[in-house]
C-alpha cells in the first residue's frame, strides 16, 4: 500500500462535544444535527453517530437518499429529509418511518403514493417560505397546503409532525429579513393551527440563529455547521461558545527545494521569489477539493510555521513558500485544523479564498483518505 500522501482527520469526540454544548444552550428546544453532503465533509454515518451520541434527537438531511443511508447504517432514531425532487419515490421513507418534507401540493400526492406503497402512514413535515425564495410553500399558497395536510390526515395518511422554515441572513443578527421572516412564521403556524393541524414540532433556526437568536429556538433547531465546530456568524457568536472544529486536513511534503530570486512559481507563474528561497511540494490540489482560489492567498503550517501558498494551485499539488528552511521531504503539512497549534482553521482558508466555511470542508475530499478519531 502506498505511504498516506494526504488525509482528513475527523475528531469525533469534538463533534459529540459541539453537540452537547449546543443542547445546553438551546434547552429545552431539542437539536437536529444536519449531516447531509456526507456531514459537511465529515462523514455522515460517522457524524450521526457521534452527534446521536452528544444528545440529538433529530438528525437532518436533504434528500431521501441520505436518510436511507442513515437508516442503513443503523440510525434509528427522528430524521427528516427536506429536499424532493420531482417523481421522487417516498415509499422506502415512508416504510423506514423518516419524517418527509412537502412544499407543495404535487408532493402530497407524491407522499400520498409512497404510503400506498409501503403501507403505512408517513411522517410529514410542512415547510413554509417565509423570506429564503428558496424552498417551502409560497405564503399565498400555503392554507391550501395546510387543508390538503390536514385531511390527508384525517384520512390516515400521515400524521403532520412539524411545521418549520428557513432564515435567509440569520448571520447577520441586525438584517431585518431575520423579524420580517420569524413574523411570517408565526403567522404560518397560525394558520396551521387553524387548518386543525397541531404539529409536534415547529422548527425555524440553523445554528446562526440557534446560538444568537433565542426568540427563533421553536420546539427544534437544526444545526449544521456549529455541530462540526465552526463559526455560523465569524464577528458575532460569542468567544466563549467552546466549540471545537472537528475535521483537520493534513498531508506529507513531497518534496523541498532551494530556489533561486526570479524563479517563478506554478502554472502562469503567478508569483516570482523575489530572492532566493525554499519552497515545499504539497501534494494535494483541486482534484483533492483544494480550492483554486487559495492560490496566492491561504497558508498551510509545516515545521512549526504557517506558510504562505505560492502560485496557483496545481490539480494534485500546490507549493508553499518555506523561506530558507529545508523541513525535507516527509514533513508534515497542516492545510487547517482546529488552530490549536497555530495551523490555519477552516474559516482562515474561507477568507484567504474569498468563500464561507461551509464549503471548505464540504468539497475537500476527493482522493484523501478519511479516518475517524
Ligand atoms: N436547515 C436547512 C434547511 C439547511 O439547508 C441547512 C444547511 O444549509 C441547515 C438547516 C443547517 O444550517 P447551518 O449549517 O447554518 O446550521
Amino acid at each position: 500500500m502506498s505511504p498516506v500522501r494526504a488525509e482528513i482527520v475527523v475528531d469525533l469526540a469534538a463533534i459529540r462535544h459541539n453537540v452537547r454544548r449546543l443542547r445546553a444552550l438551546v434547552a429545552p428546544a431539542a437539536v437536529m444535527t444536519v449531516v447531509k453532503a456526507d456531514g459537511y465533509g465529515h462523514g455522515a454515518v460517522e457524524s450521526a453517530r457521534a452527534a446521536r451520541e452528544g444528545g440529538a434527537e433529530w438528525l437532518g438531511v436533504a434528500t431521501i437518499d441520505e436518510a436511507l443511508e442513515l437508516r442503513a447504517a443503523g440510525d434509528t432514531g427522528r430524521v427528516l429529509a427536506w429536499l424532493g425532487v420531482p417523481g421522487e419515490d417516498y415509499a422506502a421513507a415512508v416504510a423506514a418511518d423518516v419524517d418527509v418534507t412537502a412544499y407543495t401540493l404535487a408532493e402530497l400526492g407524491e407522499i400520498r403514493d409512497g404510503v400506498a406503497a409501503a403501507g403505512r402512514p408517513a411522517r410529514l413535515q410542512l415547510k413554509v417560505d417565509t423570506g429564503l425564495s428558496r424552498g417551502g410553500s409560497t405564503v399565498a399558497d400555503w392554507p391550501t397546503l395546510v387543508t390538503e395536510a390536514h385531511a390527508g390526515e384525517a384520512r390516515g395518511d400521515w400524521q403532520v409532525t412539524g411545521v418549520w422554515s428557513h432564515f435567509a441572513c440569520s448571520d447577520e443578527p441586525a438584517h431585518p429579513a431575520n423579524d420580517a421572516q420569524e413574523a411570517a412564521f408565526l403567522d404560518a403556524l397560525a394558520a396551521a393551527e387553524a387548518a386543525g393541524l397541531r404539529p409536534e414540532v415547529r422548527h425555524l433556526a440553523n445554528s446562526a440563529a440557534a446560538i444568537l437568536r433565542p426568540g427563533a429556538r421553536f420546539d427544534v433547531v437544526r444545526c449544521g455547521l456549529a455541530s462540526y465546530g465552526l463559526d455560523p456568524a465569524p464577528g458575532e457568536t460569542p468567544p466563549d461558545l467552546g466549540l471545537r472544529p472537528a475535521m483537520t486536513v493534513r498531508a506529507r511534503l513531497a518534496l523541498d527545494k532551494a530556489v533561486d530570486a526570479g524563479a517563478g512559481v506554478s502554472y502562469g507563474h503567478t508569483w516570482h521569489a523575489e530572492r532566493p528561497t525554499t519552497l515545499g511540494l504539497v501534494p494535494v490540489g483541486y482534484g483533492d477539493g483544494v480550492p483554486r482560489h487559495a492560490g496566492n492567498t491561504a497558508e498551510v503550517l509545516v515545521a512549526g510555521r504557517r506558510r504562505p501558498v505560492r502560485g496557483r494551485i496545481c490539480m494534485d499539488q500546490l507549493v508553499v513558500d518555506l523561506d530558507g528552511d529545508r523541513p525535507g521531504a516527509g514533513a508534515q503539512a497542516v492545510l487547517f485544523g482546529p488552530g490549536v497549534h497555530g495551523e490555519p482553521t477552516a474559516q482562515d482558508w474561507a477568507e484567504a479564498c474569498g468563500t464561507i466555511s461551509y464549503e471548505i470542508v464540504t468539497r475537500i475530499g476527493g482522493r484523501m483518505q478519511r479516518h475517524h478519531v
